[in-house]
């Protein structure tokens, strides 16, 4: 047997971090830990390695509270038995950290999405049962590129729906201090479409005037993300 030692990518990785990027951001992350987190946002993304939510929103530490889960998907308040990871995330951003958006973000070619028109490996247990949280998105036509769009899309705004099931989530958005947004990014585009409640579509970014909200428009509060712009480092890079 040799003794040669096998390269460790992933520990050079860290490594790499400690010693070079770190320094870079050093001061930031004290002050993070010193003065506590205060993201505004709460984020709730697919898993999807390639829903990068830093870099799509510019953010860096300290700006986002991030959920991720196989669809983005909001189980409901009350729901299922068992136990409630995203829920529990949900409740401690809203009622702990006071954050002021939730964006729920849905993409293209989503894996969990897709996996509502095909049979799900019969030891993935929980992963089937999880599943259902799409599944009022899903329609009732054969899977095309066209169907798996629009219920990429449906299961966003089912999402918001349920949100506003949770009584801490639907007190903070009615009084103002909260509000809901609905994203569907585009992968292949890099570029995000945001859900208009007026029209009932999702608007690219480009074309939008505002960056999406739930079912509550009068309650959009004043524009965040040029707070974030400023406080962007650019020499973090998740
Ligand atoms: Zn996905």
């Amino acid at each position: 047997m040799s003794d040669a030692v096998v390269p460790d990518e992933l520990l050079a990785r860290i490594r790499r971090f400690h010693d070079h990027t770190f320094p870079g951001v050093q001061a930031q992350f004290q002050t993070l830990v010193s003065e506590g987190q205060h993201p505004s946002i709460l984020f709730i993304g697919c898993s999807d390695s390639r829903l990068v939510p830093y870099l799509l929103t510019g953010t860096g530490p300290g700006d986002l509270f991030l959920i991720r889960n196989v669809g983005a998907f909001v189980p409901p308040y009350d729901g299922m038995a068992g136990y409630h990871g995203t829920s529990a995330a949900i409740e401690f951003g809203v009622l702990n950290l006071k954050v002021s958006r939730i964006v729920v973000c849905g993409h293209s070619h989503c894996g969990g999405i897709r996996a509502l028109y095909e049979e799900v490996n019969p030891l993935a247990k929980n992963l089937k049962v999880w599943l259902e949280l799409g599944r009022e998105a899903a329609l009732p036509v054969q899977v095309s590129p066209e169907a798996l769009r629009r219920t990429e899309q449906r299961a966003v705004v089912l999402q918001l729906e349920r949100l506003m099931g949770y009584p801490m989530v639907r007190t903070q958005v009615e009084a103002g201090h909260l509000t809901l947004h609905g994203w569907h990014y585009v992968i292949e585009d890099g570029e995000v479409h945001v859900f208009d409640v007026n029209s009932g579509q999702f608007v690219p970014a480009s074309e939008a005037s505002h960056s999406g909200h739930g079912p509550y428009v009068e309650h959009l509060s004043e524009p965040m993300f040029n707070e974030i712009d400023d406080a962007y480092n650019p020499e973090f890079r998740p």
